[in-house]
């Protein structure tokens, strides 16, 4: 994926998260302000958010371009949720084109998009991916390894393909896990909740840049940020 973002806060709407904002992951899929790989995020998308009453989170995604997409568009103003991961993509050079490539991947209560690539001839073998594309088998990995290791597994990936880019984002629903890893992210803090995002969706002057390689979580009680090297 080239361009994420994950909420935890209070409930919102997934169109105010995605469509709304001035410079919105649907503007970010023709018009990235801050991606240094790849101009167009238009290989697909998705989101995943959690339902009340539901411990695993729902998933909707696509191969096409988020902005040919009217019918999320008319649908995503009602749906409301309190911790949402969503993507648009950029497809590296020689992986698949379908939906099952779109972030985010999904294990259980997690979800989990990545932005970058890696060298999957460089990875562990791994069981349950839902694509061959890079991310799939990086996500099958996070999940298999425990999410709540995710800094070791970045730092391992890293050790075995010095290329890699490694900006990964998981959310269980109760918190945030995010890495920085050779491309951007920042954040954003208010009293309603806490943002993510690979680049801000607006000029609110509260966004912070996260430094790289860095191991960002996030919880209802605020954000930490530990250096990844
Ligand atoms: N490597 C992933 C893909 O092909 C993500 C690409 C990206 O971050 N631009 O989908």
């Amino acid at each position: 994926m080239c361009r994420h973002l994950a909420w935890l806060g209070r409930p919102r709407s997934v169109a105010s998260l995605v469509l709304e904002p001035p410079s919105s992951l649907l503007v970010q899929s023709w018009a990235p302000r801050r991606q240094r790989y790849g101009t167009v995020n238009a290989d697909g998308w998705g989101v995943g958010f959690f339902a009340p009453g539901r411990a695993e989170p729902v998933r909707w995604r696509s191969a096409r371009p988020l902005w040919a997409d009217p019918s999320f568009a008319s649908v995503a103003p009602v749906l409301e949720s309190g911790c949402v991961v969503a993507a648009v993509r950029s497809a590296t050079v020689g992986m698949p084109l379908e939906e099952s490539a779109a972030a985010p991947f999904t294990d259980g209560r997690w979800l989990l998009s990545h932005n970058g690539r890696v060298d999957r001839a460089a990875l562990p073998p791994v069981r349950d991916a839902e694509s061959t594309v890079d991310s799939a088998l990086l996500a099958a990995l996070v999940f298999s390894r425990g999410p709540d290791r995710l800094g070791d597994t970045v730092r391992e990936v890293a050790a075995a393909d010095p290329a890699a880019r490694l900006n990964l984002l998981a959310a269980d629903g109760t918190r945030l896990l995010a890495t920085t890893w050779g491309d951007t992210l920042s954040a954003l803090v208010t009293a309603e909740g806490t943002a993510l995002a690979s680049e801000p969706w607006d000029d609110d002057p509260a966004w912070t840049d996260v430094p790289d390689r860095s191991l960002v979580e996030v919880t209802p009680d605020g954000l930490t940020v530990t250096p990844l090297t």
